[in-house]
């Protein structure tokens, strides 16, 4: 960003690597002062950056009337005192969609696994089996030029799509009802039309998808959104893939359609319980064709730093005007 008028004064409560806090020092008369007994943020500073730190209505009482910003690391604003600081005409930013690569790439990569059989394969060569390549490797198949099915076309489903289709040359379904325009204006500038596809139902995109990686909220209407009648839609050659939340996939239905072969294997990172253990899903997580994850989606080094950055840039546009 361009620079800003002043250098104002900003605090950050919470631990940051170097390299953040030298960004920031370009902007700010930056401290970072985790320790909330040390910390002179109340009487001094212009903007806070916090991440699960409390901002309480008492400390809103306190603040110096210079006080303009808080810039919340990630999006949960729940520990922060909105309406008090609002009613002083101070602003919460949050970071929407900041962790939405990290999810994509996590999503890839079980597709990837999946599709190629890789960590089927590498936990029968650890049991001492001795794998050979005919054997090992007649069900892999390839992502290039295949389809991606996305359920909910927001920022995480749109970083996949935009992986499959750059690394890929996939193309696209996405069926989600209630897409923002402005994300519709960004799919329609990434992809051709011959790579993507709005759809109105969900089993269109089930049919004709040798991917589907699910990117919705847990709503009510997204609770159960597939269930046997959706898995049994798909191909039986298709993955299905969710880092969303546990609870949009029924865990029953889809380990019957492993055993039946409705569909070819499955990379879960979300459960109804978490994390999974063989108690609650013996059946799913030792199924020779899934692959699970405890909800690691949003958990890469690069995501705390990356989000820590973003807060600067929230506050260095709105220190701008
Ligand atoms: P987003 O809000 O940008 O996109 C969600 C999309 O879902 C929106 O476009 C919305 O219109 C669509 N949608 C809502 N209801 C729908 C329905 N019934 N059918 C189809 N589409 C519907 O959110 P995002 O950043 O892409 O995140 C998606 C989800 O991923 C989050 O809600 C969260 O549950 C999950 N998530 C998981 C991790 C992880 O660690 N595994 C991390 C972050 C987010």
């Amino acid at each position: 960003p361009a620079a800003v008028p002043h250098k104002p004064r900003v605090f950050c409560l919470y631990p940051v690597d170097d390299s953040v806090k030298e960004y920031a020092e370009q902007w700010f008369d930056f401290t970072c002062e985790p320790n909330p007994q040390v910390s002179r943020w109340r009487e001094e500073a212009e903007a806070v950056m916090v991440r699960s730190n409390k901002v309480t209505p008492s400390d809103v009482k306190q603040l110096s009337p210079a006080f303009k910003y808080v810039g919340k690391h990630g999006v949960g604003v729940d520990a922060i005192a909105v309406k008090e600081l609002n009613a002083k005409g101070i602003k919460v930013m949050n970071t929407p969609g900041v962790n939405a690569s990290a999810v994509a790439e996590l999503a890839l990569t079980l597709s990837l696994c999946l599709a190629r059989d890789v960590a089927q394969i590498d936990r029968r060569i650890r049991s001492g089996e001795t794998v050979t390549k005919a054997d090992g490797g007649s069900t892999g198949f390839q992502l290039t030029s295949k389809t991606l099915g996305l359920v909910g076309g927001g920022n995480i489903g749109y970083q996949l799509g935009k992986m499959f289709y750059g690394a890929f040359n996939a193309k696209v379904i996405v069926y989600d009802p209630h897409l923002h325009p402005s994300m519709s204006q960004k799919w329609a500038e990434l992809l051709p039309a011959s790579h993507f596809q709005r759809v109105n139902t969900l089993d269109e995109m089930l049919a004709a998808s040798d991917v589907v990686s699910i990117h919705v909220p847990l709503l009510e209407s997204t609770t159960n959104l597939i269930g046997e009648e959706q898995l049994r839609k798909m191909k039986k050659t298709a993955l299905l893939i969710n880092t969303a939340r546990g609870g949009i996939v029924n865990e029953d239905a889809l380990l019957k359609a492993l055993e039946e072969g409705w569909i070819a294997g499955a990379g879960i990172d979300a459960f109804s319980i978490e994390p999974p253990t063989s108690k609650d899903f013996g059946g799913l997580i030792n199924h020779p064709r899934v692959i699970s994850t405890p909800h690691i989606g949003a958990a890469s080094l690069d995501v705390i730093r990356i989000t820590a950055l973003a807060v600067v840039d929230h506050l260095v546009e709105a220190f701008r005007g």
